[in-house]
């Protein structure tokens, strides 16, 4: 009889999202008049820049003929992206990254939890608390989380750093020992960014352990202040510790086209072993390439049409961010995040549960948001709000919770 991968039955129900599903639907059920806003997507909401739509449409029509047709791609990438991706992502920033150190992908979501196949299952990983729950629940599948703690919402076997108001949601170092290190910045869903000084530490920490630092940037295209870094290889000696994974799904809208791209440098080695090679090697494999139209799609980002337009789409998140954290802040709610990132984590007033005030928004304001607690124990006191949906309708959110407070 065939045995299936145990570790699948130890990870809990995706509890967070199906819940707070279920309770929209029960309260519009019990309201049908309700116009309930939703602040809790995670999804972008404007459509594909002009350019990236002439580029696939362009791209569509080649693949009609037998001079322009594409079958199987490069595993790794075209290289038209590759290049630009090195020029525009890292050469532009004083960053040097080479072509063959990118691996295009169909999602940042992928190869975080892919990436786990290059490393042993004995490793010991960290990751950040409250968290993206992909990088727990991959290293669940793996065997390297160990077992839940239902009463403690955490894997026996994982190294937490809880990321709360006193270390300004950025974690120091453990005292433990981590092999695998997860950070992201800017944070999903704390909206908090790392300083250079923040991730020289990390570095360091690393270079020293032999630990490898797994760095998620897929909000990086939110990045407003001028000292903060959009690179972990902006760090001096990252190049020997880090794997940095980007997304065109927030950076242009790319949700629904599947594409991303992950960088292991050439000087990465452990034991003796690239991880470039090791990644190379489990990528062809396991994958055979992101489409050609995708990828072309992709490439007119970087075009100036293309940069200004995809840009034009951040600008309107960042602004729906600002309303959402200008408004509620100057209603005397407690907001971290949204000035380098798309989500404002707001503290609940009078110290109630994440939960119970993600009821009383909805009941009061019919506001959705996202209890921080669905993101790991020391995200109970939080919701999250995000800036993904439509301006007017932003407002109106923020204006609903102000009246809902003044009551
Ligand atoms: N990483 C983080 C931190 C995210 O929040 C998300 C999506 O919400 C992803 C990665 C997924 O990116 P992709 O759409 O490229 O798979």
């Amino acid at each position: 009889m065939v045995k299936i991968n145990e570790n699948y039955q130890k990870l809990p129900g995706s509890y967070l999202f199906s819940e707070v599903a279920r309770r929209i639907s029960v309260y519009s059920a019990a309201h049908p008049e309700a116009r309930i806003i939703k602040l809790s997507i995670g999804d972008v909401t404007r459509p594909l820049a002009p350019a990236v739509i002439q580029a696939m449409q362009k791209a569509v029509e080649e693949m009609g003929t037998f001079a322009g047709f594409h079958g199987y791609g490069p595993e790794q990438g075209y290289d038209f992206l590759r290049q630009a991706i090195a020029q525009h992502d890292y050469a532009a920033r004083g960053v040097d990254i080479k072509p063959e150190e990118i691996f295009v992908s169909d999602g940042a979501k992928s190869d975080c939890g892919n990436i786990g196949d290059i490393f042993g299952v004995d490793n010991i990983v960290a990751v950040c608390d409250p968290v993206y729950p992909v990088y727990v629940d991959t290293n669940a599948m793996a065997g390297r989380a160990g077992s839940y703690q239902e009463e403690l919402g955490k894997w026996d076997r994982l190294v937490y750093m809880p990321c709360v108001e006193s270390n300004g949601f950025s974690p120091e170092p453990p005292k433990e020992k981590a092999d695998i290190i997860y950070l992201c910045f800017p944070n999903n869903p704390t909206g908090a960014v790392a300083s250079r000084e923040q991730l020289k530490a990390w570095v360091d920490y690393a270079n020293k352990n032999g630990s490898v630092i797994l760095y998620d940037s897929a909000y990086e295209a939110f990045i407003t202040e001028e000292e903060i870094p959009h690179t972990i290889f902006e760090i001096e000696g990252a190049r020997t510790c880090a794997i940095e994974f980007r997304s065109y799904s927030k950076t242009a809208g790319f949700t629904g086209n599947r594409c991303a791209y992950t960088v292991v440098p050439m000087e990465l080695e452990r034991q003796g072993v690239k991880l470039n090679s090791l990644w190379n090697r489990r990528q062809c494999t396991k994958f055979n390439g992101v489409p050609y139209v995708i990828q072309r799609g992709a490439a007119a980002i970087y075009t100036p049409e293309g940069r200004e337009q995809t840009r034009a789409a951040i600008a309107y998140y960042q602004n729906n961010a600002k309303v959402i954290r200008e408004g509620l802040s100057a209603a005397g709610l407690e907001c971290f995040g949204g000035v380098n990132a798309p989500y404002i984590w707001l503290k609940t007033p009078d110290g109630m549960g994440s939960w119970d005030f993600f009821d009383l928004v909805l009941d009061r304001a019919n506001v959705a948001t996202t209890p921080g607690a669905g993101f790991g124990p020391s995200g109970e006191g939080y919701i999250r709000l995000t800036a993904f949906g439509d301006a007017d309708a932003t407002q109106e959110a923020v204006d609903r919770i102000r009246a809902m407070l003044d009551k």
